[in-house]
């Protein structure tokens, strides 16, 4: 056992993680240390935007979690890919930046999150952002999170979106302006058509500071509390168990997997389970990992007429060597883009006041997608992935054994109402009305997902509880707020013991109605400014 002491002690180098030890040492002043299970981001395919197929199922640098069985999916047990390196999920993500909505952080404040209303969080994104388009009411420049567009217009996105104009959704040039809700192209957190992770964007310019340390290969094991106060954290290395203490405060961003199961680790939790797993309790916080949210999606593919798609790239050889070359030498080519260029936000009931539904527009179809491999057909193809963004499901993160290594055990309580299987089947039905307009004529051949027999309302929950995934957005399970649902105050202070914050996704009150990595970053840059500010 061997002992340092720093200022702060941040444990993962995530979304949330990255943003918290560069700003907390930005200043010189204090001593931060920032603890990652994962090892350093060297893997080549983390940084091509099109390698994120390769990241999704690379065991080296990816948890690889899965679900408990599910009970309204026939009892499979999902893929859960996680980012475990530095940048964490922002390092295998598909990159696409959606902030929500603006109602998203209203609600939040209704809630009980005073500081979290839309004006309050925008200075937040702001600040992170470097824009391409330039600064405007909405955007930031001079940030470190590069957004970008699109490399170039894509032929068959451009169809797409012209069926969906055709289909009554009208064009929108920025889902992170004035409003959601419309289909266009997607803007990525990319620099020069590489990947534009955390670890790149706050870790990379803040190496050379004395007072930053960061260890790899540091998997936290547990806070270590005493009298109600967070004093350090025990962590595993291949070397052996080691103890840091931290003078002012522990965050823990782990992710909303990874954070709660280190609370529970540290006795932090739910007491009957902390018992049950031999776990001396600390203070039993009911809330540490319940109210698990999460985005859940379903998939429709379409042979495509033209050799166009991705799964023409994959299947082809020279193709491949083609792409790879462009890439190298000029950053150009289908490597260059996310493969997902464009998309739409829509409401699967126009009663509803915000939308519920995203549909992912992706340049690819696939035999297969599971924690081995991801594998197109052996044809042109391509899919659209509509994804409740609304639902009413909520599950769990508890310990499926006391060792700090094993992985949690993850339960989502995914399509739990009438609501979120009828927006589903929604947005299946609109779907089917975007690929029959005349501006896909020349591109959409059979419906090979879930195929044109599929029609009955019955028949397509069926094809949902057989096929439906996570949309990997979990968040909420550290949930701020106040009140016994709660973990975190809106200080993001857990409950009732000092110097211990949580900061990432997990502390979401609801999952916004978007993708969630520019969100989660937002809570990273607003958790340092409020940490810098309570040290003043
Ligand atoms: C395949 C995939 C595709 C996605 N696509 C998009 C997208 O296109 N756009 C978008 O906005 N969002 C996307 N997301 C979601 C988004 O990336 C996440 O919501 C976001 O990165 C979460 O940030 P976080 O800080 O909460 O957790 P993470 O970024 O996952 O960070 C947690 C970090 O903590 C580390 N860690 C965990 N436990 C420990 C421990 N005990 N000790 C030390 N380190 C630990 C992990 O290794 C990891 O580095 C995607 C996610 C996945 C997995």
């Amino acid at each position: 056992m061997t002992q340092d002491t720093f200022d702060y002690i941040v444990t993962g180098a995530g979304s949330a993680g990255c943003a918290i030890a560069a700003r907390l040492s930005e200043q010189g002043k204090y001593r931060v240390l920032l603890l990652e299970a994962g090892p350093r981001d060297t893997n080549p395919w983390i940084h091509i935007p099109l390698g994120f197929a390769r990241t999704y199922v690379n065991p080296t640098i990816n948890w690889k979690f899965e679900t408990q069985p599910q009970p309204q999916l026939k009892n499979r047990q999902l893929y859960l890919p996680r980012g475990k390196t530095l940048g964490g999920s922002s390092s295998i993500n598909g990159m696409v930046y959606i902030r929500g909505n603006h109602a998203d952080y209203d609600e939040w404040r209704q809630r009980g999150c005073e500081g979290w209303d839309w004006d309050s969080v925008l200075p937040y994104f702001r600040k992170a952002e470097n824009q391409a388009r330039g600064e405007d009411e909405f955007h930031g420049v001079g940030g470190p999170l590069h957004v970008s567009d699109q490399p170039s217009k894509f032929e068959l996105a451009e169809a797409a979106l012209a069926a969906c104009e055709q289909a009554g959704i009208p064009r929108n040039p920025d889902f992170n302006g004035a409003q959601q809700e419309g289909c266009g192209y997607y803007q990525t957190t990319t620099n020069r058509r590489r990947r534009w992770s955390t670890a790149k964007a706050y870790l990379e310019p803040a190496r050379g500071r004395a007072n930053l340390e960061i260890r790899t290969g540091a998997h936290a094991t547990k806070v270590l509390i005493e009298n109600e106060r967070a004093i350090g954290v025990e962590y595993h290395t291949a070397q052996g168990r080691r103890t840091v203490l931290a003078r002012r405060e522990v965050v823990v961003s782990g992710g909303a997997y990874g954070s709660p199961q280190l609370l529970q680790l540290s006795g932090l939790g739910p007491a009957g389970h902390l018992q049950d797993m031999g776990i001396p309790v600390v203070k039993d916080i009911p809330a540490v990992g319940s109210n698990l949210h999460d985005h859940f999606n379903t998939t429709l593919s379409w042979r495509c007429a033209k050799a166009i798609t991705l799964n023409d790239l994959e299947n082809s050889w020279p193709k491949k060597i083609s792409a790879a070359i462009r890439y190298a030498l000029f950053r150009t080519g289908p490597m260059a883009s996310n493969g997902v260029h464009a998309g739409l936000f829509t409401r699967s009931d126009p009663r509803l006041e915000r939308p519920d539904l995203q549909i992912n527009i992706f340049e690819w179809s696939t035999l297969e997608r599971s924690s081995t491999r991801v594998k197109p057909h052996p044809f042109s193809g391509f899919t659209l992935m509509p994804v409740h963004l609304r639902p009413d499901g909520r599950g769990t993160v508890r310990l499926n054994s006391p060792d700090p290594l094993a992985p949690p055990a993850v339960l989502f309580d995914y399509l739990r109402t009438d609501y979120d299987t009828r927006a589903l089947l929604s947005a299946i039905r609109l779907c089917r009305t975007i690929v029959a307009q005349p501006a896909l004529r020349d591109y959409a051949m059979d419906e090979i997902s879930p195929g044109v027999t599929t029609e009955s309302d019955d028949a397509m929950v069926e094809y949902i509880r057989q096929t439906g995934v996570s949309n990997q957005h979990p968040t909420s399970s550290c949930a701020m707020g106040h009140g016994p649902n709660t973990v975190v105050d809106p200080r993001l202070r857990v409950h009732g013991i000092g110097g211990l914050r949580v900061a990432d996704a997990s502390i979401m009150p609801v999952v916004v109605g978007g993708n969630t990595n520019a969100p989660t970053i937002m809570i990273g840059e607003k958790c340092a400014s409020m940490m810098l500010e309570d040290a003043a």
